[in-house]
């Protein structure tokens, strides 16, 4: 049986007939002694597209421009994509954001100009 490290292993063959050198049929059981970590091999797991992060737990894409880490904070403190809240005057947002593509405040016209 193939197992998730086959994929990062030096010995992977890529070949789906015989797609190991040493263990022609797979490895017994969900580990493998004779892996071999594979230095060029993708680490998937830790693949993030361009310009997007995660904040708890969901993928945000960024605005174009890039951000200093400090931007980033103050963007995640202050806009009310994150905060729900007007930055100028506190004014809550409705919260049905699916449908939100600006972030004017209506109560003190503040505009959006980060997104
Ligand atoms: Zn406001």
């Amino acid at each position: 049986m193939k197992i998730p490290e086959c994929d990062r292993c030096l010995l992977y063959s890529h070949n789906p007939h015989l797609f190991c050198a040493v263990h022609p049929a797979g490895p017994q059981g969900d580990s493998c002694l004779d892996f071999r970590l594979d230095p060029n091999a993708q680490a998937e797991e830790l693949w993030e597209p361009e310009g997007a992060t995660y904040y708890n737990g969901e993928l945000i894409l960024q605005p174009q421009q890039r951000l200093t880490q400090q931007q980033q904070q103050e963007l995640l403190d202050t806009h009310p994509m994150f905060t729900g809240r007007c930055p100028r005057c506190n004014a809550e947002f409705d919260r049905d954001w699916s449908a939100r593509v600006h972030w004017d405040c209506s109560e003190c016209g503040w505009m959006d100009d980060t997104v």
